[in-house]
């Protein structure tokens, strides 16, 4: 490395800093108004407020990524959620579930102008069965006046409340440091104390997409499914299901089984749980009607799977129903709308007839071997030296930019560092990415490429 020109301690931050694993999630919970969202704003360091988002219009983005004091993580946002037609106590605490289940630690955000109400109350218990570590945020306190009010929230029985003006940011910075005190250096649920345990699999697709069908199928038995209010059952979350002669976990379930029908916010309510179920999953099966026109909101759970770093399997469904024409055209959406996932493992199943059902766990696991996959850093740079020889950076600025060496920094899934002279232009970072796939696999994974540039 010295002789290339980089110094030890820049590679070896570069390597650290992109080799971090999952990132433990946050979940910022509460009612309506409190200032969730403004809170969420803040610790994201977000310009634009989502609070001038229009009520009722659907945010499909959930989760974000965060950093304080050089600690990285994921933030949940349940701001978006209106109120529906399951009522205000119902909706809070069915949200306030599903990011609790999906969290390693939780800012609780209350209301200090207006003090504990029994809606407050019952999230409390919520988060007293869940076990999870909390962070009390008192907001709204925009003063020193207000401070009284805060410390009325001991009551809440939670620890210290922690007075916040989420609008102001006054105290924001010290409930944050709260907040890394709380978080685990990495998300334990998935990564840390499961290891060993069944790999954990997350179903998710749009509604009708035949997600509860497929669950059916594979777990072999036929449930009555009812049209159920959130909350009125408190089905398993996760179900334990044998398949091609191995035991999986497919996650969060239970919002796949209950047949929730809310007008107001559904999209947002949807959306909140695929994000929660990719969170705990390692791989990530997105069930895609194939009799339908794959639809944008198809490629926004792809996406979501894909940015969360997750592996990913692509089933399309109801293949009964496909005639030869629908087939053509399907083929062409998938180049069109799905291209840039191409390297996702892919089985064309029904969950009515049970056609190729026996091909699921092959792709799931190829999906997860391309996650793991570690290329030796001898090998790695062989390929690299061929690389750059017979495929050499265009020249830019009569100089011509060189990728050095480089190292995998990571797994679950791939991340690679490469070191270089010059600046790296996108589409040459695409031309190595596609090689190094051609060369090592992966299939069924995204893998991360960050470029350091030599000073
Ligand atoms: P959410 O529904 O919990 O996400 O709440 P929002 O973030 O949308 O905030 C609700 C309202 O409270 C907005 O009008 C915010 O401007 C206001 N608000 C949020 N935080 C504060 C704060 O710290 N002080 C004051 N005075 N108002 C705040
Ligand atoms: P979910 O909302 O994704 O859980 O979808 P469901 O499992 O409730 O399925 C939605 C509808 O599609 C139901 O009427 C199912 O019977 C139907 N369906 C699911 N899978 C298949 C399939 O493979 N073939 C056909 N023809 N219909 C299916």
């Amino acid at each position: 490395a010295a002789e290339e020109g980089f110094d030890i301690e820049d590679v070896e931050g570069a390597i650290e800093a992109a080799g971090h694993g999952p990132l433990p999630v946050l979940a910022v919970i509460g009612r309506p108004n409190v200032g969730k969202s403004t809170l969420v704003n803040r610790i994201i360091g977000r310009r634009e407020a989502v609070v001038e988002d229009k009520p009722g219009v659907t945010r499909d983005r959930v989760t974000y990524e965060a950093e304080w004091a050089g600690r990285r993580f994921k933030v949940v946002d349940t701001g978006g959620w209106e109120q529906d037609v399951l009522g205000i106590d119902a909706s809070v605490a069915a949200q306030a579930e599903y990011a609790i289940e999906a969290a390693d630690a939780v800012v609780f955000v209350v209301d200090s102008t207006v003090g504990a109400t029994d809606t407050d109350e019952a999230v409390v218990r919520l988060l007293r069965k869940a076990g999870k570590p909390v962070v009390l945020c008192a907001n709204k306190v925009d003063g020193p006046s207000g401070e009284a009010d805060a410390a009325a929230l001991w009551s809440l029985g939670l620890g210290e409340p922690h007075p916040v003006s989420a609008l102001h940011g006054r105290g924001t910075g010290d409930m944050l440091d709260a907040v890394l005190e709380a978080l685990p250096e990495a998300p334990a649920q998935t990564f840390g104390t499961a290891v060993g345990g069944p790999r954990r699999i997350a179903l998710i697709g749009r509604p009708n997409v035949g997600k509860s069908s497929l669950l059916n199928k594979v777990a072999n038995e036929e449930r009555v499914v009812v049209n159920e209010l959130a909350g009125t059952t408190r089905d398993p979350v996760d179900e334990i299901i044998e398949l091609g002669g191995k035991t999986w976990k497919f996650v969060d379930t239970a919002g796949i089984r209950k047949r929730v029908h809310l007008q107001q916010g559904a999209d947002y309510y949807a959306s909140l749980r695929t994000a929660a179920a990719v969170e705990k999953a390692e791989v990530a099966v997105v069930l895609i009607d194939a009799s339908e026109t794959i639809s944008v909101q198809d490629q926004r759970i792809v996406t979501m799977a894909v940015e969360a770093g997750r592996a990913l399997v692509l089933a399309y469904n109801k293949w009964d129903t496909l005639d030869e024409e629908r087939r053509y055209y399907l083929e062409r959406e998938i180049e069109t709308e799905l291209g840039q996932v191409a390297w996702a493992p892919r089985v064309n199943v029904s969950a009515r007839t049970g056609r190729h059902m026996e091909k699921l766990v092959p792709a799931i696991e190829t999906a997860l071997e391309g996650w793991e996959t570690r290329v030796p850093t001898g090998r790695l740079n062989a390929f690299l030296g061929e690389l750059v020889a017979s495929h050499p950076h265009p020249i830019r600025g009569g100089k011509q930019p060189r990728i050095l060496f480089g190292t995998q920094a990571g797994t679950k899934p791939p991340r690679f560092v490469l070191f270089a002279s010059g600046f790296i232009e996108h589409g040459y970072r695409r031309f190595v990415e596609r090689r190094l796939r051609e060369e090592f696999g992966f299939e069924g994974t995204p893998i991360h490429i960050s470029v350091r540039v030599r000073e």
